[in-house]
């Protein structure tokens, strides 16, 4: 079967375009793939029906470095955060280990550059949601010492220190803490994600920063209206502080017919904390298969990728701009972009409206390459 798949991706995309994929360096900057590692336990060596992303996808799409996110459901609170986020990180491992000839953690842009060089695929770490420190900055030291080099503030809601964009505002942006924690990332060489937080919060963490932020997996507020995304006046903001946005390929994110159904999933989504232990675990195993199950016909296609990325490089300039998909952590991919090994298809899309090679390279992976050695000082 696999051979003829890859038969038929060769026939559908145009040599440039599958050239490109394979010579540019490949960086995504958001895939929620490993909870399908912690909870169905699956080998990410093989190639995969479900889900978006594996280590032959991977290759086949040209993404040679993705940021692994350890994302943490926000119902995992306090210590449970903690214990998730450690859980998630043993899964990570366990690929690691399992596939040393073909996967390797990366902490610096030099390590990528490395890497990649070897025929690997870069691992780059994040965590998902800042309420997985447990308002202590001695967690944070201890995930920078287990290879993370990054984290978005907060997820859907607040936490005790940052605003959400999906929650009702109750800090007024970031607190004193939020911004002890931003100066705390800095000084590891940690980069800050602001996807998913509130407006005032991004403001708030920008005025603190001393180094480039990253928007990891959010898309153009100006196409589609979802708090989720960014307005032109942040777009702006970012591009000042040299920071980069990875352009995230959700249906509602791109697709403002898409966007009233990722409104209202955002309203009916739950966040019990009464549960503990063994039960919560269930609790987030259900969901991660409930997400796995389901099949979401959705009216995006590649081209609406492309004009939320024509958009961010109007406004925020060619080096602000990179992919940040979201792949196994969105229900509905857009149509022809099915998992991340039809990367290629957005690259003949993006080719045909005529970008030149540097600037595609610069979009697939240079810049968050730069932004990474800025960070991370190597
Ligand atoms: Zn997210």
């Amino acid at each position: 079967m696999n051979a003829i798949h890859e038969r038929l991706e060769v026939q559908e995309i145009p040599e440039p375009a599958r050239k490109l994929a394979v010579k540019a360096m490949g960086i995504d900057s958001h895939i929620d793939t490993i909870q399908r590692v912690l909870v169905m336990g699956e080998d990410l060596g093989k190639r995969w029906d479900v889900g978006h992303v594996d280590i032959p996808r991977l290759r086949a799409g040209g993404t040679h470095a993705p940021f692994f996110a350890l994302w943490v459901p926000v119902y995992f609170s306090g210590a449970e955060a903690v214990r998730r986020t450690l859980d998630l990180r043993d899964a990570m491992q366990s690929v690691l280990d399992a596939h040393k000839d073909q996967i390797e953690l990366a902490t610096t842009a030099a390590d990528i550059k490395r890497i990649v060089k070897a025929h690997k695929i870069a691992v780059f770490l994040t965590v998902e949601g800042g309420h997985t420190i447990d308002d202590d900055l001695r967690v944070l030291r201890m995930y920078y010492q287990l290879g993370i080099r990054s984290m978005t503030l907060t997820h859907s809601r607040n936490n005790n220190w940052a605003d959400a964009s999906t929650d009702i505002p109750e800090h007024n942006g970031l607190t004193d803490f939020g911004k002890e924690v931003v100066r705390e990332m800095n000084r590891l060489g940690m980069l800050v994600d602001l996807s998913h937080v509130s407006d005032k919060t991004f403001y708030d963490a920008l005025a603190v920063t001393t180094k480039p932020v990253i928007v990891s997996h959010s898309s153009m507020r100006a196409l589609s209206n979802v708090p989720r995304n960014v307005t032109d006046e942040m777009l702006w903001a970012l591009a000042k502080n040299g920071g980069v946005i990875g352009i995230n390929f959700g249906e509602g994110f791109v697709n403002p017919s898409d966007a009233e159904a990722l409104r209202s999933d955002i309203k009916t989504e739950t966040s019990d904390s009464s549960l503990t232990g063994r039960a919560l675990d269930d609790h987030a195993a259900e969901d991660v298969r409930k997400l796995f199950g389901t099949r979401v016909k959705v009216a995006a296609t590649v081209d609406d990728v492309a004009d939320h990325i024509d958009h961010a490089v109007k406004i925020a300039g060619i080096d602000h701009v990179g992919i940040g998909s979201d792949f196994d952590g969105i229900s509905g991919p857009p149509n022809g972009l099915d998992d991340v090994s039809k990367m290629p298809a957005l690259i003949a899309v993006l080719l045909k409206r005529g970008y030149g090679k540097r600037d595609l390279k610069k979009i697939l992976g240079e810049n968050f390459l730069r932004v990474i050695r800025e960070v991370t000082g190597k």
